[in-house]
């Protein structure tokens, strides 16, 4: 009997402190810090942005963060949400996983965790690897288009084909110095 009280009691704190985590990175993080956070530059609500998420290319902006729902939404990948979601989304944690999202989520605002097992730490840490390789295979896709649009369109002028060559490979290495 007793057994059963403190096991349903232990269950119990877990559930509060997993709401109490999620609670308190949805107090102090707004969707639109999120967004803006994501993408690197400003957002105004309720206007077209391209979608942060790194499974999404969006070519034409679908992403849009509403203020006065401190939600967003992308017409794009149909997905939407709160800040916690947007998290969850754009990190690649599972739905089970909110509560690791919104830790992350206070740990990358430089807020205080309410409560940090160790089992979050190590998920994180796998998690944080994964999204290291996510952001830089977008890197490479961006730095890519870059040199396809911009850089070789000036490089075709270049009538000798060695020095078109030769050119083409100093450019490259250029611009992974400029976006590493
Ligand atoms: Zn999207």
């Amino acid at each position: 009997m007793e057994d059963t009280i403190s096991g349903r009691s232990h269950q119990d704190r877990r559930a509060i402190s997993e709401r109490r985590v999620i609670e308190a990175a949805k107090s102090k993080i707004s969707t639109l810090q999120l967004a803006e956070h994501l993408q690197g530059h400003g957002v105004t609500p309720g206007r077209a942005t391209r979608c942060p998420m790194a499974d999404h290319e969006d070519r034409h902006p679908s992403f849009f963060v509403y203020q006065d729902t401190d939600s967003w939404y992308c017409y794009g990948c149909l997905r939407g949400g709160d800040v916690i979601e947007l998290a969850r989304h754009a990190w690649g944690y599972e739905k089970h996983e909110a509560k690791m999202a919104a830790a992350d989520l206070l740990w990358e605002f430089g807020h205080e965790i309410p409560s940090k097992p160790p089992s979050w730490f190590r998920k994180q840490e796998r998690q944080r690897d994964t999204r290291a390789a996510i952001e830089q295979t977008r890197k490479n896709i961006v730095r890519r288009r870059i040199f396809k649009y911009c850089i070789l369109p000036i490089l075709e002028h270049i009538e000798d084909e060695q020095e078109r060559a030769k050119e083409s490979l100093r450019a490259f290495a250029d611009l992974k110095d400029l976006l590493p």
